[in-house]
C-alpha cells in the first residue's frame, strides 16, 4: 500500500515495523463538547484507513486516547482548560463533563459505523505514565523546572519542525486562538510537560508530583498512551491535519528524547472540513453535530458517504445541497442493491477481479472516492447476482456504508379484518370435519367475496388476499 507520509511529506510504501502487525495511533477527542461533523470526519477517514489495514491482512492494534485534561484553550499552552471551561458551562465536574462526553461521541461514531478503536484511554488513568515519562526527560536532560511548571527544551534536539514545509495556514491554526507569551519558557517553541502554576488556579483535577500538586500537558499524554499499549515503536499516527502542529510535533519531541530512537514511521493526517465561515471548530459554538443532522432527517451514514466521496488529503466543505445530493445517490444506490437477487453461486474469478480493482483504489493513497465507484462497477459488472452481493459485502468491510443491510420494513399494523377471516377459517375446517358441505361451501363464498384466496397445503391452512 502507498501512503502519504506527512514526515518525509511523500508517497510511501506501507512497510510495518512487524512484518504482519500495525500500531496505530489516533488522537481521540477532548471531550468537553459534543464531537462536530469536522471531528469525525477525521474519525471516519481514519476508521477507514484501519478497515483497509485489517482487510489487507494486517493485524491492527489501534489505541485512542480521551483527552480529559491538559487541553488549553490555545494549543500553545496558554488559556483555560477546555474540560474546565466546558465544566463551568454546564455547571458540572470536570469528571461529569467527560463522562459525559465520551459517552456521546462513541454513540456517534457508532451512527457513522466508525469502530471503537481496540484500546481507549482517558488522560486521567495514566497520570503515574505521565510523571514518570517527564522524570526521564528530566534526567536526560531534555526538560528543565520554570516558574514551577516542567517545559520540554526544544534547542536540544537536531530537528524540531520535523513535518517541514506544513501550509503555512495549517500552521496558523496549529496555535490558533491567542497566542500568549511564557516568559518561563527558554525558546519559543518550548512546551509543557508539567504545569504546577497556571494563571487559571481553579484548574478541578490535580495530581500529587515530584514537581508539587499539578495536571500534565497536553502532548505527553498522546506520548505515554501510544507507549504504554503499543510499545516503543509506532507504525502509523493519526489526526486531523490541526494537530500537526505543535501536538503531533511536541509528541515526536518527547517520545524520541525519552526513547533515544525514532518512534513513528508514518504521519496521516486528514484535512479539514469547513464550512460557509471557513474551518468547522468546537469554539466557534454553533457548531454542526450528528444528532443535528438527524434531526433534520439525515440518515448518518449518508454522511459517511460524504466524507468517503473526497480524498482525505483535500479540504472539504460541507453544504446541505451537497449533503441532499449524496443522499439521493445513497437511496438509488441501495434500490440497485435491494433488486439484487440472492441466489446462485458466487463467481470467483470475476469476484476477484472486482476485488482488485477495490484494492488497487485503496492501495493508491486511500483514495476512498475511487473505491466507491467500484462499488458502482459491480452492479454494473457482467456477474451473477450472488458474485455482486458477495463482492459488495466484502468492500462494505471498508466502506461501511451498510450496503447489504435489509431496510427494515415498518412493522404491519394489524388489519381488524384478519380476525374476522381467522374465525372464518376455522369455522369452515370444523363444518368440513363434520361433512357440512353446505356451511363449508357458504363460508367458501363469503371468503371469496371478501378477496380472499385460501389455501390448502400439507401443512395447514394458509391464506391471503387477492
Ligand atoms: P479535538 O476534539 O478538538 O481534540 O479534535 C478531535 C479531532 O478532530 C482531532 O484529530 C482534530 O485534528 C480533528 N479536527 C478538528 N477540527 C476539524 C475539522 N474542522 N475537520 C476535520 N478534523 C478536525
Ligand atoms: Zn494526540
Amino acid at each position: 500500500m502507498i501512503l502519504y507520509n506527512s514526515l518525509g511529506q511523500t508517497k510511501q510504501e506501507f512497510i510495518p515495523h512487524t512484518p504482519g502487525k500495525v500500531n496505530m495511533y489516533t488522537c481521540g477527542p477532548t471531550v468537553y463538547h459534543y464531537a462536530h461533523i469536522g471531528n469525525l470526519r477525521t474519525y471516519i477517514m481514519e476508521d477507514v484507513l484501519e478497515k483497509y489495514l485489517r482487510f489487507s491482512g494486517y493485524d491492527v492494534n489501534r489505541v485512542m486516547n480521551i483527552t480529559d485534561v491538559g487541553h488549553l484553550s490555545s494549543d500553545a499552552d496558554t488559556g483555560e482548560d477546555k474540560m474546565l471551561k466546558g465544566a463551568k458551562r454546564e455547571h458540572k465536574t470536570v469528571m461529569e463533563i467527560a463522562q459525559f462526553y465520551t459517552d456521546a461521541f462513541f454513540a456517534d461514531c457508532e451512527k457513522l459505523n466508525i469502530k471503537r478503536p481496540d484500546v481507549v484511554e482517558p488522560a486521567t488513568n495514566c497520570i503515574d505514565e505521565f510523571i514518570d515519562m517527564v522524570s526521564v526527560l528530566l534526567e536526560k536532560g531534555y526538560a528543565y523546572l520554570a516558574g514551577g511548571n516542567v517545559y520540554f527544551d526544544t534547542s536540544k534536539l537536531s530537528t524540531y519542525y520535523v513535518f517541514g514545509n506544513m501550509n503555512e495556514e495549517d500552521l496558523a491554526v496549529g496555535v490558533r486562538d491567542s497566542v500568549e507569551e511564557d516568559e518561563n519558557k527558554r525558546n519559543k517553541t518550548d512546551f509543557v510537560l508539567w504545569f504546577t502554576k497556571s494563571k487559571f488556579e481553579d484548574q478541578e483535577l490535580k495530581w500529587e508530583s515530584p514537581w508539587g500538586l499539578g495536571y500534565p500537558g497536553w502532548h505527553i499524554e498522546c506520548s505515554c498512551i501510544s507507549k504504554k499499549h503499543n510499545g516503543e515503536y509506532l507504525d502509523i499516527h493519526c489526526g486531523g491535519v490541526d494537530n500537526a502542529f505543535p501536538h503531533h510535533t511536541n509528541e515526536i519531541a518527547q517520545s524520541e528524547a525519552y526513547l533515544g530512537h525514532p518512534w513513528c514511521k508514518y504521519w496521516f493526517h486528514v484535512l479539514h472540513l469547513n464550512d460557509a465561515r471557513g474551518k468547522m471548530s468546537k469554539s466557534k459554538g454553533d457548531f454542526l453535530t450528528v444528532s443535528l443532522l438527524e434531526s433534520k432527517g439525515y440518515d448518518p451514514v449518508v454522511y459517511r458517504m460524504f466524507c468517503l466521496q473526497s480524498h482525505y488529503r483535500k479540504p472539504l466543505t460541507f453544504s446541505y445541497e451537497s449533503l441532499d445530493n449524496c443522499v439521493k445517490a445513497y437511496e438509488k444506490l441501495m434500490k440497485r442493491i435491494a433488486a439484487l437477487g440472492k441466489d446462485g453461486d458466487v463467481q470467483q474469478e470475476k469476484a476477484d477481479a472486482l476485488l482488485a480493482k477495490f484494492k488497487e483504489a485503496m492501495d493508491n493513497d486511500l483514495n476512498t472516492s475511487l473505491g466507491l465507484t467500484v462499488v458502482y462497477d459491480v452492479l454494473k459488472a457482467d456477474a451473477n447476482d450472488a458474485t455482486k452481493r458477495y463482492v459488495l459485502g466484502e468492500l462494505d468491510k471498508v466502506l461501511s456504508l451498510n450496503l447489504l443491510k435489509e431496510k427494515e420494513e415498518a412493522p404491519k399494523e394489524a388489519n381488524p379484518e384478519d380476525a374476522e377471516i381467522e374465525a372464518l377459517i376455522q369455522k369452515r375446517t370444523e363444518a368440513r370435519k363434520n361433512k357440512d358441505w353446505a356451511t363449508a361451501d357458504a363460508i367458501r363464498d363469503q371468503l371469496a367475496a371478501m378477496h380472499i384466496v385460501v389455501v390448502d397445503t400439507k401443512d395447514g391452512i394458509s391464506w391471503h388476499r387477492e
